[in-house]
């Protein structure tokens, strides 16, 4: 007996209904199963260091290895894992780091895991600041939820991972070859950005295009210190292929920001100048963007926050990071699909990543499909 194709489709989203009913049934008896015992958290502190490929040099500072402090949340048999990459800038050191996580441990011991903005709420109210720590404890807080309910942190946040924008790989200040070299290095990324702000910028800019004509972004870290000069850069940078500068001033000349801002001919994106969501409306003046970077925000609830805040004041957004890990890389990269400029190398300047998670394909950001951040590796 032959069937219309009318009476097929029919047949068939039939069939397609009770298959869906099944499995909500099978989910909800699966739910009913793993009820959650009562009480929080077993919460474990580790520090590791993290050996860097190359000296990193930035504007304020030089380092080889990074020291950071890492978080397992464990209960009911399923852990979630986060890491605190702390900032000097901001006035925060492995210590206080250490020490602001193990004076939030008493309310994620006693916590409801389900009520994690109040819990959230809760840690940041511990120290002042430091704002690593409690981005590390909301990374593992966020890795316990997904994993136990067996969905991709994308997922909970209603993101298709497929949205995820193309990466830049940061080429940080050096000797000229060395700044070849690393360019030389990066040749699987389309889009590079490049360190500025010392007094050597047309060097260093003669050095990257003697080896390749990439679109580059620069961060200039607060390197120049008046406005003429910023727009003098700033548009000596466009004219050289540069689609966006990140800080060209000290955080607190915002004034002055905004009068380069109304001048310039590619986006301005605040870094130093924004840490938390209630910084933005002040910034929406100076800067046509800002970077938001889970460690300094707190977390990635107050991330999310801030990317909404951002698109309300119609503002662009990049998506930063500190040197660190693949753990708390691949935390931020689930927050990508909703961003415009992703800037997440952090973990490809390590010699020796402990985790694995994201990975980047021509400069594209692939999200792994697995429970919570997805990431694998030795806590
Ligand atoms: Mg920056």
């Amino acid at each position: 007996m032959s069937m219309s194709r009318k009476e097929f489709i029919h047949t068939a989203a039939k069939g397609a209904a009770v298959a869906g009913a099944a499995s909500l049934t099978a989910a909800s008896a699966s739910a009913v199963e793993k009820k959650m015992s009562a009480g929080g958290f077993k919460v474990t502190i580790k520090t590791k260091r993290l050996d860097l490929r190359h000296a990193w040099t930035i504007s304020r500072n030089t380092s080889t290895f990074k020291e950071y402090a890492f978080v397992k949340l464990e209960k009911d048999g399923v852990f979630g894992l986060g890491e605190a990459a702390h900032n000097v800038r901001y006035g925060e050191s492995l210590e206080s780091t250490v020490a602001t996580i193990e004076k939030a441990s008493p309310i994620l011991q006693s916590c409801d895991p389900w009520k994690y903005v109040d819990v959230n709420a809760a840690v940041q109210n511990v120290c002042e600041g430091q704002t690593a720590a409690k981005a590390g404890i909301d990374i593992a807080l966020m890795d316990w939820l997904c994993k136990w309910l067996g969905i991709p942190l994308y997922q909970f946040w209603g993101l298709d991972p497929r949205k995820a924008p193309q990466t830049t790989f940061s080429i940080g200040i050096d000797t000229m070859e060395m700044v070849k070299q690393k360019v030389e290095e990066a040749a699987p990324y389309p889009l590079l950005k490049i360190k500025m702000g010392k007094d050597n910028d047309e060097e260093v800019l003669a050095a990257v295009r003697s080896v390749t004509q990439k679109t580059l972004r620069v961060d200039a870290n607060e390197g120049w210190k008046d406005k003429e000069l910023a727009l003098r850069k700033v548009e000596w940078l466009a004219q050289n292929g540069v689609d966006l500068v990140e800080q060209p001033m000290p955080a607190h000349m915002l004034e002055e920001t905004a009068w380069v801002k109304e001048r310039a001919t590619i986006p301005i994106i605040a870094d130093e100048s924004v840490k938390t969501s209630q910084d933005i409306p002040a910034l929406a003046q100076a800067f046509d963007g800002i970077n938001i970077k889970v460690d300094k925000a707190g977390g990635l609830q107050e991330s999310l926050r801030m990317i909404w805040m951002a698109r309300s004041l119609g503002m662009k957004i990049m998506l930063g990071c500190m040197v660190s890990s693949s753990l708390s890389i691949t935390a931020a990269a689930h927050l990508s699909p909703l961003t415009d400029f992703p800037d997440l190398d952090g973990n490809l300047l390590l010699a020796h990543d402990p985790f694995q998670g994201v990975t980047v394909r021509e400069g594209w950001l692939i999200l792994p499909d697995k429970p919570g951040l997805g990431v694998t590796g030795d806590f």
